[in-house]
């Protein structure tokens, strides 16, 4: 290899991060990979902007990936953190912060009687699997393909192929031994879910879902699709996970549950909760919640669980999320892109919901998986880097929901149609 000449200051950092990094980023969609570049190294961020080492200014659709609905560096979460830094940054003892924000996420979401705090959203989930297995005292997973739930073994089953079916792992160093406890099959279609309960019903101690798909680019459910899935539960006495680590207090402030009127037994949530700070939490039914140690035998713990700079950035955000017109704002922005987007060229599919949004390179409707599998991958690259040059920062990867925040301006939209219009071109 000859050595380039570094143009950017982005490139020289990357040369960094490589040599100590693997793939010079801390997660893997930040590579920027896919969609045939290089990451973007940001200095920092302000409202619905994101500013590059370089100088550029971007309009910001990634959020950190869910969390910053409210825009970078939000004052009233700013200074939530300044005050409570002042105090002290971790005590190993519980703090009250922690009981107002336990008491903040049942009253936002009724179906969450009792809550854990963890420190990401891959934690909320593998805990909320073994809370289901230790309280059916089953073991096998039920989950969807194209639905992340994060890292965790169980979870990385491949999507798709009859592999899945077996449950062969999609990483090496995923046991198949493990893997194979999770059935994963094709969302939106009720017969696999019922011929999976009846091969299997008394061993399945879970359905675990995305209720609304965001990490396959955005796939919604179809009509009673998910009021089916809630009765075959019920019906096989299996715990309904859903998990809301994205679509909560994003889609609605009570998630995608409040909007779809779905009661799950358990939910996991991550992300919009941490205010920008690493957060995670699962919670549900009281008499399974009660089964988590110490007041049960179901183990789970966490150094920095609830860390008070975590909890007050968290609560000061779904506090200022209770200010009235906020969701309905975030639907008009949401709804504004969407009809821009839609009309521009027949080989795409806009979906969205309230606070996400994805563009599909596809000429038919993404309804699963598969179908989102058929997307024209090196179309949506090429539009990625046109959008870069234009100062938009799209989620880099045709899998992945675009977050639009309550700070993100008709101006802001509006430049993004146009930044579109001649990306696509
Ligand atoms: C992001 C995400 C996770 C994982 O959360 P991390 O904080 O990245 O571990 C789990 N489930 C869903 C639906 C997610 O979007």
């Amino acid at each position: 290899m000859t050595t380039a000449a570094v143009a950017t200051r982005s490139q020289a950092i990357f040369e960094r991060a490589k040599a100590v990094i693997p793939g010079g980023v801390n997660s893997p969609v930040r590579s920027c990979k896919s969609v045939g570049s290089e990451p973007i190294f940001m200095d920092h961020a302000d409202g619905s902007h994101l500013f590059d080492v370089d100088g550029n200014k971007y309009i910001d659709y990634v959020g950190s990936w869910g969390p910053m609905i409210l825009g970078h560096r939000h004052p009233r979460v700013l200074e939530a953190i300044e005050i409570t830094l002042k105090q002290g940054t971790s005590f190993g003892a519980p703090c009250r912060a922690e009981v107002e924000m336990a008491e903040l996420v049942c009253k936002l979401m009724p179906s969450i009687e009792m809550v854990r705090m963890v420190n990401s959203g891959t934690e909320a989930t593998m805990s909320a699997i073994r809370l289901a297995r230790a309280f059916t005292k089953r073991t096998m997973i039920v989950k969807f393909d194209g639905c992340y739930h994060g890292h965790a073994d169980s979870f990385l089953v491949k999507a798709g192929s009859g592999l899945a079916t077996l449950g062969i792992s999609s990483s090496p160093g995923a046991p198949d031994e493990i893997t194979k406890l999770t059935v994963s099959i094709p969302f939106n279609d009720p017969a696999q879910l019922k011929k999976t309960f009846e091969k299997h019903g008394k061993e399945v101690a879970a359905v675990i879902i995305e209720p609304i798909v965001g990490n396959a680019g955005l796939i919604l459910p179809e009509e009673n699709y998910l009021q089916t899935i809630r009765e075959l539960c019920t019906e096989h006495g299996a715990l309904l996970i859903f998990d809301e680590v994205m679509t909560g207090f994003r889609v609605a402030l009570g998630g995608a549950q409040d909007m779809y009127k779905i009661k799950p037994d358990l939910t996991t949530l991550g992300k919009i909760i941490g205010g920008g700070l690493p957060v995670g939490a699962y919670g549900g039914r009281k008499d399974i919640m009660e089964m988590v140690a110490p007041q049960g035998p179901v183990y789970q713990a966490g150094t920095l669980s609830g860390n008070p700079l975590a909890m007050a950035a968290g609560i000061a955000q779904l506090k200022t999320l209770q200010t009235p017109g906020t969701y309905a704002h975030l639907a008009e922005n949401t709804t504004r892109l969407a009809d821009g987007l839609k009309g521009l060229s027949k080989s795409i599919q806009v979906v969205s919901v309230p606070g996400m949004l994805g563009v599909f390179f596809n000429s038919k409707p993404v309804t699963d998986f598969e179908s989102a599998q058929k997307c024209d991958t090196e179309q949506f690259g090429k539009v990625w880097r046109a959008l870069i040059e234009k100062g938009i920062y799209w989620p880099p990867s045709q899998f992945e929901a675009a977050f639009i925040s309550a700070v993100h301006t008709k101006h802001d939209i509006d430049n993004t149609i146009d930044a579109f219009k001649d990306a696509i071109k």
